[in-house]
């Protein structure tokens, strides 16, 4: 499965596009585009590698990810996938932009399909597999890849870091409990693509990262 990351918005939040390269099938992870210049490059991507858009994931429902939610909806006629347990996030979302003080329009959002452990994504000939890794939000979920190697970590692990937990549903105890159990527990090898900052790998954060 192919990796492509995309950089958006004033918070830096790493938006993915996973795709197979024979089927052309594609998934977007956290769409976070958040004007006509960033919404472009995603669609001169998907147009240039002659992708179809198959499903539209998010980690979780902070503002930061959800920008261009409703575009992708909208433009690609998919549904909304994240893990129920974040819909006061989705439904929040205006209420997220003043408390950072964003002086953009944005729209609640409705969750149509909930993510939840041991579901699977099939984009291609590969599977997603959904983990359940509560505590940065209490909806906040990874997309692990066994056949290529890789996860999609959102904001629960990154390089040198974990995700902060004192925003509105945040269990620091709980986080690093899900990162242990579920995500230290991968090979070491296995590629960690996180929603802010550059990838690390599992085996690199077991060893560095301070807050593990
Ligand atoms: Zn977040």
């Amino acid at each position: 499965m192919k990796v492509s990351r995309f950089s958006f918005n004033m918070f830096g939040v790493n938006t993915y596009i996973l795709w197979d390269d024979i089927s052309k099938e594609a998934i977007i992870i956290d769409p976070g585009m958040i004007n006509d210049n960033e919404r472009k490059i995603i669609d001169n991507f998907i147009e240039s590698n002659n992708l179809t858009l198959t499903h539209l994931v998010n980690t979780h429902m902070h503002i930061d990810h959800s920008f261009g939610v409703p575009y992708i909806i909208q433009k690609y006629n998919l549904q909304l996938k994240c893990n129920e347990n974040d819909q006061f996030l989705a439904g929040r979302l205006k209420d997220q932009a003043d408390m950072f003080g964003l002086p953009i329009a944005v729209e609640d959002l409705t969750i149509a399909v909930n993510l939840k452990d041991g579901d699977i994504i099939s984009i291609g000939s590969e599977d997603l597999h959904i983990l359940q890794v509560p505590g940065h939000s209490p909806g906040s979920i990874v997309l692990y890849a066994p056949k290529s190697g890789f996860i999609i970590s959102g904001d629960v692990l990154f390089f040198s870091s974990v995700g902060r937990s004192d925003l509105p549903g945040g269990n620091h105890t709980q986080l690093i409990k899900g990162i242990q159990d579920k995500l230290l527990t991968l090979d070491p090898d296995t590629i960690v693509y996180p929603g802010h900052g550059p990838e690390t790998t599992i085996g690199q954060e077991k060893v560095n990262n301070p807050y593990l």
